[in-house]
Order: structure tokens, then C-alpha cells, then sequence
């Protein structure tokens, strides 16, 4: 099932074409209403003529989060602030929040993604979609909203939290479908279990999952527990909140909407464009966004780009599911550590939960990364011996795959607080 059959599956050739019509007048657009994109435009020598196709997006300046913060509340309103309906903004836990604000056209282009993000997952008028991200400040709550009633499906808005709600919900209302971040998804099976609750009796079929990267064996992990099919979705504050791109039911990478939003790979370290298949960083233009327009915004996260024609007959890019983030990438004694690396090695090891943390240290001038990582009651009843059999046995399992050493300590069943929206999986203590 396709939604939007027209721009899902529009031909190449015609989408560069009308993706450059949309540059043009973006940028068009931004010069004249908006003085902090005309002084960077200025600065860096290019004119809104200078724009002759869509490739010509290379030489627009990159935008950071850092600057969108120093903008803060209203300096990427590129529209009256009387035609903003809506306003959301990041938590700000880590600085002043970034603001996306949309008018009602975005809003409208924001239901339609979502709604595209849905379907792509088999999702139709008939289904009840238990929406658990959070309402409020935080784009997922009101964005999964926007697209499950698009679709005209009925949606339960019971936000995060009060897990064992959910579950009496889920029962009574006969829920199919589930969108949360995956590691809440996690939660919630857990406390079924605890319940005894059998998701094989729920009517529940799939999962939307998004707003922390994941990995495939956490998918199935989750697939595994609330017995569904689990759909990755990305999508950022920034941006437009969730309805970026999703995986089709191949489940075989993520497709973008790219009609809306113009994806590029370049290299972090330098900015140049990498070709398709090369992992670097994601940087998003948003072609039609009216209230906080975004050209070549840096998002830190790290993947790559496949245009081959997928099998569900979609014709847009896809790209891999996120592979870590620029900015959660550990460096330890000069090796790259990205936490979903650890993440897909734990996961392949027997009696081992989906819930670790990672805690570096500096001792001595040496980075030490710690690894605490959960295992069941079976494993962890077991006499202390071979608990330190199975910590070595991860360690050096953990070395091969990331080339430095980590300490891993094996800790009991729900040690490792739990979080309802998105997980903590990183405690750095080193002081740089
Ligand atoms: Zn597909």
C-alpha cells in the first residue's frame, strides 16, 4: 500500500526537476524574508540566480544546531509570526531548545508524511493506534497524531508513561498498532511479563519506533516480545518532528520524503559531499518548509544513501537505519565507538537483556569504558564463576568488534533504570 502514489513513486528524473523548482524558490524565499540566511548567503558569495539545479545545493552554507540555538526563539522564522500556528521546541536539556514552528501548510505537509509513514507499514483506516510518544513541547506526541488521523485511523493519544495503563488500554481497546520510542516498547513488555500478560492474546500487529537509533537485533528483540512487526521511523525537531523517512514492510532500509526533504551525505571532518553507499553525516534541506525553513542542516547523524528502486515499487532514496550519532560517538584511546556497535554485539549473546549503559572513565589519562549490561534471572542466579566466564566472554567478543577493550560487568535483572521516552544509554564522567 502506497499513500501517496504520485510523489512516492515518481520517476527519478521528474523528482530532480521539481526538487530544483523547490530549491529555487526556497531559497528565493529566505533571502529576501530572512536576514540571518541572507547575511550567511552573503557571506559565503552566493546569490538565490546562483541556484540552477538541484546539484547547485552544495554551494549553500551548512546550518548547525549551534547557530539555530543562537537564533533563538524567532531567527529562522522565514514567514509573518501571524501565519505560525504551531510551535514546538527540542528539551533544551543540553542548551537553549531549538524552535520549529510551522504554519498551517507545514502542518498539513507534516499529516501527509506521517501519513505516508503508516501506510508504508501496512497501517490503514481500520487500525487503533495506541500513540505513546509524548504530547506537548516534543514533536512525536502531536506528528504520529497528525498521520494516524490522516489515514482516518482511530487514534488512542495516551502519551508516555503509566506503563501499566498502556497495557490495560492496549487490552480494552483492542490496539493494533504502537508508537513509542523502542526502548519504551522494551518496557512495556517487560511489565507485561511482570503482568502476565500474553501479547499473543492483544490484537496488536506493529510498532512504529523512532527518536533513538536501534538496532536491527533490538528490532527483534521487540518483534520477538509484543509478538508485531517493528518499523524504524526517523525523523528530528529540527526538521519537522517525526515523518522524515521510514521503512516500507521489506523493512530493508528507510525511504525519505524526499519531496519535502533533500538529504546529503558529506564527510563531518571536511563537508564534502560523499557519494551513495559511503557512510558520513546526514545533512537535511527542507525544500517546502515555510515557518522555520532548514538548508543543509547538519544533523549528526551518521548513515548512508541507497537510490536503487525498491522493492514496493517506491521510487525516493532510502537510507541504512542510523548508525550513531557525531556527537554520540565515543572516542576511546583514539578509536570511534558508536554505543549501537556495542548494542548489536550484546544482543547476539544468550540471556542478555536489551538494557545496558555505557560509563567512561578517564584513570591515569587512559579512557576506560565500562559496559554494565543486564542478564536474566537464569543467567544471573548462576554461581559467580561463570558470571565472569560470561563478562570475559562479552569482552572479548566486544573487542573484536570494536577493536579497543571495554569492561563489562554482567548486573542483575532491572539494575539499569528505565526511561519512557528516550534512553540514557551514555554516562560520560571524563573531564575534557
Ligand atoms: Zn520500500
Amino acid at each position: 500500500m502506497i499513500w501517496n502514489k504520485e510523489f512516492e513513486t515518481m520517476e527519478r528524473k521528474r523528482l530532480a526537476s521539481m526538487q530544483t523548482g523547490l530549491l529555487q524558490q526556497q531559497v528565493e524565499r529566505i533571502y529576501n524574508k530572512n536576514a540571518f540566511y541572507k547575511g550567511k548567503m552573503d557571506a559565503a558569495g552566493i546569490k538565490p540566480s546562483g541556484i540552477k539545479s538541484i546539484e547547485d545545493i552544495e554551494k549553500l552554507p551548512f546550518i548547525t544546531k549551534s547557530e539555530m540555538r543562537d537564533v533563538y526563539p524567532y531567527g529562522l522564522l522565514s514567514c509573518d509570526v501571524n501565519d505560525i500556528v504551531e510551535i514546538h521546541t527540542s528539551s533544551g536539556t543540553t542548551g537553549k531548545p531549538v524552535v520549529d514552528a510551522y504554519t498551517q501548510k507545514d502542518i498539513d505537509i507534516w499529516a501527509e508524511v506521517m501519513a505516508r509513514t503508516f501506510t508504508m507499514g501496512g497501517a490503514t483506516a481500520k487500525d487503533r493506534i495506541q500513540n505513546a510518544y509524548g504530547y506537548g513541547l516534543f514533536t512525536g506526541g502531536l506528528g504520529a497524531h497528525y498521520g494516524a488521523r490522516k489515514i482516518g485511523a482511530m487514534v488512542i493519544p495516551i502519551s508516555g508513561g503509566n506503563t501499566k495503563r498502556q497495557l490495560q488500554i492496549m487490552n480494552d481497546f483492542g490496539t493494533t498498532i504502537l508508537s513509542c520510542t523502542p526502548s519504551y516498547s522494551l518496557y512495556i513488555a517487560e511489565v507485561a511479563a511482570e503482568e502476565k500478560l500474553d501479547f499473543s492474546k492483544f490484537s496488536l500487529k506493529a510498532g512504529f519506533f523512532g527518536a533513538e537509533p536501534w538496532s536491527d537485533n533490538m528490532r527483534r528483540e521487540i518483534e520477538d516480545k509484543l509478538n508485531i512487526k517493528a518499523y524504524d521511523i526517523y525523523g528530528l525537531t529540527e526538521i519537522i518532528g517525526p515523518g522524515v523517512a521510514s521503512e516500507c514492510e521489506r523493512q530493508d532500509m528507510l525511504h525519505i520524503n524526499e519531496d519535502h526533504f533533500f538529504p546529503e551525505i558529506i564527510d563531518p571532518q571536511t563537508g564534502q559531499t560523499l557519494p551513495d553507499g559511503e557512510k558520513g553525516e546526514l545533512v537535511i534541506t527542507t525544500l517546502t518548509k515555510e515557518g522555520t525553513p532548514l538548508i543543509r542542516y547538519r544533523t549528526r547523524d551518521i548513515t548512508y544513501l541507497n537510490r536503487e528502486k525498491c522493492g514496493c515499487g517506491r521510487t525516493s532514496v532510502r537510507m541504512h537505519r542510523i548508525l550513531g550519532r557525531t556527537d554520540d560517538m565515543l572516542i576511546i584511546r583514539g578509536v570511534n565507538v558508536f554505543p549501537s556497535q556495542i548494542e548489536e554485539v550484546l544482543l547476539r549473546i544468550e540471556g542478555v537483556e536489551p538494557q545496558y549503559q555505557l560509563i567512561v572513565e578517564r584513570k591515569d589519562n587512559m579512557d576506560c569504558l565500562e559496559v554494565q549490561v543486564e542478564v536474566n534471572d537464569a543467567i544471573f542466579s548462576d554461581e559467580i564463576k561463570s558470571l565472569e566466564a560470561g563478562e570475559k566472554r562479552i569482552e572479548k567478543e566486544l573487542r573484536e568488534a570494536l577493536l579497543v577493550h571495554a569492561k563489562v560487568k554482567l548486573v542483575e535483572p532491572k539494575a539499569i533504570a528505565r526511561s519512557e521516552g528516550k534512553a540514557k544509554r551514555i554516562i560520560d564522567k571524563r573531564v575534557f
